[in-house]
């Protein structure tokens, strides 16, 4: 796990971010049952991890 240091500098926070799954699994196997390609570009757009501030709430980005 990386550590993070917030750009809120009215917050500062300085280690472990939290960590949240980006996009639905569940609509993407739906798009797959339904439609093949679409729900494959589902899961490579929503794939990956968005990471926030434990403190304040602030997104740090996304990473794949
Ligand atoms: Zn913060």
């Amino acid at each position: 796990m990386k550590t993070i240091i917030c750009p809120n500098p009215n917050c500062g926070y300085r280690g472990t971010p939290r960590r949240e799954a980006r996009g639905s699994a569940l609509l993407g196997c739906f798009l797959m049952f339904l439609f093949l390609l679409p729900g494959i570009f589902y899961f490579m757009l929503k794939s990956g991890w968005r990471y926030y501030c434990p403190r304040c709430g602030l997104q740090m980005g996304v990473q794949n």
